[in-house]
């Protein structure tokens, strides 16, 4: 078989099974099993594809039509820019997620220069955002937590890859427990999914650790502990940045108004014009 028969036959399998991105997937799919990139794979239809490289494909092929999430199968996810190493058992970074990377820089350029930056990212998960956040702060250390032993080895795997490990120190354990000293700025994207919602994510979510998405009952019960926590952990001047869900705004401006001094908070609007980030500073 070559090239072009196998990619329009992956094309095809894919369709047909409602994949809605059928000629990017199979795309993707095909320059992960030759092992060429896209220019390459279509200035060669003509290439004889080997047993080997249509068994890879075939397996792939499989997992992607069982719903598994792509990142899954090649292995990483770019965020801000970055290359951030996932697999099955560790929460997908998503785009999203960036607007708290650009909160936390706000939040950290606002600081006095005279002194070190100190940041805590709590639930890391791949250590995404611990990642970007000190790769655009030579000066900062950052601690990043996670409850998950699995999202731990792999925040630990993406900080070497990115030769980062000397200033993000990722520790096991609860919110911000394992943190050993006060920081400027808490960040978080920790789990906002309310229990009885889980079951009715999209398939592709769902393959995703149920630990990285379940908010108890009402899907706040992670920000109603971890606000307390912030608010003893951080320095005076510094801020807190948490990930909600756009669906849950008025609940959290109540929990905030609630926990947090008035005046101090405000929820900032993702790139699509949904509230996306609770956003406190603390005097
Ligand atoms: N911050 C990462 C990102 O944005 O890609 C991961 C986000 S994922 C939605 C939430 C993460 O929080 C998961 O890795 C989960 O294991 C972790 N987590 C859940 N409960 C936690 C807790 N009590 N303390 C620390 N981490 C927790
Ligand atoms: N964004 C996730 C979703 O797709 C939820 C993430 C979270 O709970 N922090 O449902």
């Amino acid at each position: 078989m070559i090239l072009q028969a196998l990619l329009e036959e992956t094309r095809s399998s894919l369709a047909s099974h409602g994949v809605e991105e059928a000629s990017l997937e199979a795309d993707l799919l095909l320059m992960k099993a030759v092992g060429l990139n896209r220019s390459r794979l279509y200035s060669s239809p003509e290439r004889p594809v080997t047993l080997e490289e249509r068994e890879a494909l075939g397996q792939d092929l499989a997992r992607r039509l069982g719903g598994e999430p792509w990142p899954y199968i090649c292995g990483y996810r770019e965020f801000y820019g970055l290359n951030m190493a996932v697999s099955p058992g560790v929460f997908i970074p998503r785009p999203e997620t960036e607007l708290l990377v650009e909160l936390a820089l706000e939040l950290a350029r606002s600081l006095p220069s005279d002194r070190p930056i100190r940041i805590a990212d709590v639930g890391t998960g791949s250590g995404a955002i611990a990642i970007s956040l000190a790769a655009h702060l030579p000066q900062a250390v950052v601690y990043a937590t996670d409850v998950s032993t699995r999202a731990i080895e792999t925040a630990r795997h993406n900080c070497q890859r990115h030769r980062l490990e000397g200033r993000v120190i990722v520790l096991e354990g609860n919110l911000l427990e394992p943190v050993p000293e006060a920081v400027d700025i808490v960040v978080s994207n920790s789990p906002y999914v309310p229990r009885a919602e889980i079951p009715h994510l999209p398939r592709e979510v769902r393959f995703e650790p149920r630990e990285a998405l379940d908010g108890g009952l009402d899907g706040l019960e992670v920000v109603r502990s971890l606000i307390p926590q912030a608010l003893a952990k951080l320095r005076r001047g510094g801020g807190l940045v948490v990930e909600i869900s756009p669906t849950q705004r008025t609940e959290v401006c109540v929990l905030a108004g609630t926990m947090l001094p008035q005046g101090s908070f405000s929820l900032v609007k993702d790139l699509a014009g949904r509230e996306r980030a609770l956003l406190a500073r603390v005097d």
